[in-house]
């Protein structure tokens, strides 16, 4: 399925109910059916050529009905719980911080707040502000929390890279930030490149030069064996302890 097929010119439309589904049919100028679930809010969608007849489009919506209703469920249950981003309790560099929402006359962006007095069994230091984002949807929400810890991390990071590179008497060609499911970094040794994972930015700050500095001695020793360990005593005495205390 393309995105420019539903973008394309919509002849006529209407709407069909099949097992309770509502569907939106767009008749276009087109070859064959497609259907589109919305991610935002799981509603469906269907392209179909023009002049496509009703039992047609019934029968290839049945032949679908499990994966759509499956879909479906997936979608709505994301949705859900990305409904209560305010109130949430967000770790921030190993410590617990309060999502609220709040405007002003400006544009949208992160701010945070040390609250002293914020201290609950929740360990709370204060507060993470989404601000002029009630407009936004929870994806926009999501987006703009991401990109401010994003930037942050590249921030802490590129300060420790400056710091290490000199230690370690290396040049790091490349440091990046991505979404990592398994890891909190990786490397290419010979490339002298660097990955860290996104999640990092909820851990502590030492816990953040803890991961650069073991990825940089990967560049001296690629596994993890016993030199590797030495290389890190070398660099890190303490690296040990750091890996355990991630959070406060
Ligand atoms: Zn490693």
């Amino acid at each position: 399925m393309t995105r420019s097929t539903f973008k394309r010119k919509i002849y006529n439309s209407e709407i069909i109910e099949i097992e309770g589904l509502s569907i939106q049919i767009d008749y276009k100028k087109i070859n064959r059916i497609y259907l589109k679930i919305s991610s935002r809010d799981a509603s469906i969608k269907i392209c179909a050529p023009l002049k496509t007849n009703s039992p047609i489009i019934r029968n290839f919506v049945n032949q679908k009905l499990s994966w759509i209703h499956q879909n479906r469920q997936k979608i709505l249950q994301k949705n859900l719980s990305n409904s209560n981003l305010q109130g949430k309790i967000i770790r921030y560099l190993g410590k617990n911080y309060h999502l609220e929402l709040k405007s002003d006359s400006t544009k949208p962006r992160v701010e945070i707040e040390f609250d002293q007095f914020k201290n609950s069994y929740e360990e709370l230091v204060g507060s993470i502000f989404l601000i002029n984002c009630d407009k936004c949807d929870e994806l926009n929400k999501n987006k703009i929390l991401e990109k401010f810890f994003r930037d942050k991390l590249s921030e802490i990071a590129f300060q420790f890279l400056e710091k290490w590179q000199k230690i370690a008497q290396v040049k790091v060609e490349f440091l990046g930030i991505k979404k990592m499911r398994t890891r909190y970094g990786s490397c290419n040794p010979r490339h002298k490149r660097i990955w860290l994972s996104l999640s990092l930015i909820h851990y502590k700050i030492d816990f953040i030069e803890y991961v650069i500095v073991h990825e940089i001695a990967h560049f001296f020793v690629q596994n993890h064996g016993q030199k590797f360990y030495a290389k890190m005593d070398e660099l890190l005495p303490n690296w040990r302890s750091i890996k355990n205390l991630k959070i406060d």
